[in-house]
This record gives structure tokens, C-alpha cells and sequence, in this order.
């Protein structure tokens, strides 16, 4: 397989995917083309090593013990947040809370954050493309405290209108939930303009940030967001490690989410006090291994450059979207003009499983289904799509081998 011609200078690619081993193998017979990113990217061997190691040389509980290998646990643990911080632009480590992923991020908010400031009559509002991880937690917490969920509508290219969430906006409003990169369609949302609109009405901001750290550079800070939830898998680090940033006064007014070891200051029968962040909040022994596997994906992706990643995918994203539309009878799901690398489609009369399935015996790796995105979906009027998603190390030789499987698809399926 060539290498891509448009990759920018800055990326050299063949070097690049020798650092990922899952993308040296056969599927099928033929080589893997791995374009199922946003489901969870592969990862360098930096972040196996990372992993690896820490069991081999330091494993050990970390915030306990006064022994060596403890005391490298936790200095490695704690270094792992300070990464994270660094790499989403947070003040203060404490503000960054290590979770098993995005999805914990999120409930951990609705369920401290949302049983305590919610009140009956008051508003949630969420726009249609949210992942069900930023629907349901809320879905939740307003039944318990009598709140109100209001989708906030987007247009047909996938794009939140706007002009209709600013009519939404009144004090009623007291949390606005937005996915930051559509992990369905690949719209990339003005956080920022967003962010600011809810502050005016006095609204706290909840941003689904799954997708986006890979793909381009985040300050939590020029955001002015409120919470921002972040999952490790997705930017090829391990799984079941993720991490919820939250301004410091918000989670020093928040009551803990799970209670047990490491999260408190003294505990009797009578009564117990909990530790300062970000303890408090993390209670049990967390993801060790995980954090640190994450920490080396961070400085991986720091090292490659975020924008030129970025650069790289939006130019593969325009070659699909083109070379896709070409095909008679294909649907693209999701045409904004700011997009990260996903990409969404349908053809005409053809279930998007048994396309997956003719890709499959191509090598190449799509999702096909509705991205847990069901009222995305529905907005669209189709009960799912295929979707290949990208990542730093995709080859535009790829994008043929995708282009060439549909259009096999077509043929056998049509
Ligand atoms: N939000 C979005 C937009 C996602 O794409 C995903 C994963 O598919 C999640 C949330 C859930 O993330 P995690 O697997 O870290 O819980």
C-alpha cells in the first residue's frame, strides 16, 4: 500500500504506522485498513511499553505505601495527571479527576453536580447530536429533581442552528451538554460561541470532549467551559481510563460521587470528612497502569504535533467525502464545513451491517450501526449509517481501499 501523497510534510507516515503493531496484520487475507478510530484508536508502542513496564519495574498502590515501589507508582500516577493538565490546558492539577472514561466523566457531574443544583422547572439543554453518554446521565438526574431536557436542533448539513439555541437561552436554562467532535457525523461545535452564550444566562457547560483531544488542540481555559469529559482509548491510550476536568470552585461545592478508601480525611461511625481534591473524588484504587499508558499516548500525540494531525485528517476527510460522493445511489451524513475525520454514510437500499460485513472481508475495519447517536438518527431519518472514522496514522491509499469496498458492496449487495 502507498503512502498517501497529500499527508503534509511533517508527517511521515510508512515511519508513523511502524510504531502502531495492530496495524501490521492480515484480516481476510488481505492487509488491515483500520478506519474504526472513533470507536478507539490503536496504540503506539510507547503506550504498551509505558503499561508494560510500570507492571514489570513499579507496580504497587499508589497514595498508600512509604515503600520504593510505591512511592513510583504515585510519583508516575501523579505525573500522568500533570500531562493530562498540561495537554488540555487546565490551571491547577487538582481540577483534572481520573475516571475509567468519558462516560463516567459525564455521570459524575449529573449525578454531584445535577442532583445538587438542579431544582424542578429548571432546564438541561442538549443538541441532538449528543452521544447517549451525555443524554441519558441527564435523562437520570431529571427525573429525580423534576428538571427539563429541550434538544437544541440542528440543520440538515449537522450543524447546531445557532440562532434556535439562542432563543432556547433563559434563566430557566442552568446546563447546556455538548458534544465537542460528533463522534457520528464529525461536526466539529463552536464550544467557545457556545460556552459564552450559557454564561450570559447564567448556565453551566458540559462538554462531551471523546472526541476531540485527538484531533486537535483543547484549552479547557480559552474555552471557558465548565466541564470538559475526556477518554484515554480515543486518543491511542488504554481503555477504562478517562478524566473529567471541572473548574476548581465547581468541585469544591460538589458533593462525592462514590465514597471508600482515598477519598477521605477521617472516618468514625459518627461521621466521616473527605480528602481535598483531586482525592475526593477518587476513590479505590484507581487505573494505574492506565493513566501512565495514557500520559505516554499524550506526549506521543504532543510529540507528532496536534495541528499537523489535525491538518492530516481534515485533508483525508475532504479526499473520502469526494471519492465517496462519486458513488451513485451514497448518502453523506453530515456535510458541515468544520469537520474532524469522520465520516458518515448510507446507500440507497442497502442495511449499513451488510456493508459492514463486505468490508470486512476487504480488511477494512468501519462501524456500522447507530454510534449510540439514536436521536442523531433519527433527525436524519435513517436507523443507522457506515461510518469510517480516522486517525494520525491513516493513508489516503486507504481511503481507496474503503472507496473500492463500497463500491464492491454496491455490486454484491445492490
Ligand atoms: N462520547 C462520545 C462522543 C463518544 O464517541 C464516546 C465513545 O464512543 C463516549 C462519549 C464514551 O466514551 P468512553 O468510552 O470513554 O466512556
Amino acid at each position: 500500500m502507498s503512502v498517501a501523497s497529500t499527508v503534509p510534510a511533517s508527517i511521515d507516515l510508512a515511519a508513523l504506522r511502524e510504531r502502531f503493531p495492530a496495524l501490521r496484520q492480515q484480516v481476510h487475507g488481505r492487509p488491515l485498513v483500520y478506519l474504526d478510530n472513533a470507536a478507539t484508536t490503536q496504540r503506539p508502542d510507547v503506550v504498551i511499553r509505558a503499561t508494560v513496564d510500570f507492571y514489570e519495574k513499579d507496580n504497587a498502590n499508589v497514595h498508600r505505601g512509604v515503600h520504593t515501589l510505591s512511592q513510583r507508582a504515585t510519583r508516575d500516577f501523579e505525573e500522568a495527571r500533570q500531562t493530562v493538565r498540561a495537554f488540555v490546558d487546565a490551571a491547577h492539577d487538582a481540577e483534572i479527576l481520573f475516571t475509567k472514561g468519558c462516560t463516567e466523566a459525564i455521570n459524575l457531574v449529573a449525578a454531584t453536580w445535577g442532583r445538587t443544583m438542579l431544582r424542578e422547572g429548571d432546564e438541561i439543554l442538549l443538541s441532538t447530536m449528543e452521544h447517549h453518554a451525555n443524554i441519558v446521565p441527564w435523562q437520570l438526574v431529571a427525573e429525580m429533581t423534576g428538571a427539563t431536557i429541550r434538544p437544541i436542533p440542528i440543520d440538515d448539513r449537522g450543524q447546531i442552528d445557532l440562532s434556535a439555541y439562542g432563543s432556547m437561552l433563559t434563566e430557566r436554562v442552568k446546563l447546556v451538554g455538548i458534544v465537542h467532535v460528533s463522534n457520528s457525523i464529525g461536526t466539529i461545535n463552536p464550544v467557545a460561541e457556545i460556552t459564552a452564550m450559557a454564561h450570559r444566562v447564567g448556565a453551566r457547560v458540559m462538554i462531551d470532549g471523546a472526541q476531540a483531544l485527538a484531533h486537535q488542540k483543547v484549552s479547557v481555559r480559552d474555552l471557558d467551559v465548565d466541564f470538559y469529559a475526556m477518554s484515554g482509548h480515543k486518543v491511542y491510550g488504554p481503555t477504562g481510563i478517562g478524566a473529567l476536568y471541572g473548574k476548581r470552585d465547581l468541585l469544591e461545592a460538589m458533593p462525592p460521587y462514590q465514597a471508600g478508601g482515598d477519598m477521605i480525611r477521617t472516618v468514625t461511625f459518627e461521621k466521616t470528612t473527605f480528602n481535598d481534591l483531586p482525592n475526593r473524588f477518587e476513590p479505590g484504587t484507581p487505573n494505574i497502569a492506565g493513566a501512565i499508558g495514557w500520559a505516554a499516548a499524550l506526549n506521543f500525540v504532543d510529540r507528532m504535533g496536534i495541528d499537523a494531525i489535525g491538518r492530516h485528517e481534515q485533508t483525508l476527510t475532504r479526499y473520502a467525502q469526494h471519492r465517496l460522493s462519486e458513488i451513485d445511489g451514497l448518502r453523506l451524513v453530515g456535510t458541515a464545513d468544520d469537520k474532524a475525520g469522520i465520516v458518515a454514510f448510507s446507500l440507497e437500499g442497502i442495511h449499513p451491517h451488510d456493508i459492514g460485513t463486505v468490508l470486512d472481508r476487504n480488511g477494512v475495519a468501519i462501524r456500522a450501526g447507530h454510534h449510540c447517536t439514536m436521536p442523531l438518527m433519527q433527525r436524519f431519518g435513517l436507523p443507522a449509517t457506515v461510518r469510517a472514522s480516522f486517525a494520525m496514522y491513516t493513508s489516503e491509499a486507504e481511503i481507496d481501499a474503503l472507496v473500492a469496498a463500497v463500491q464492491q458492496a454496491k455490486e454484491i449487495l445492490g
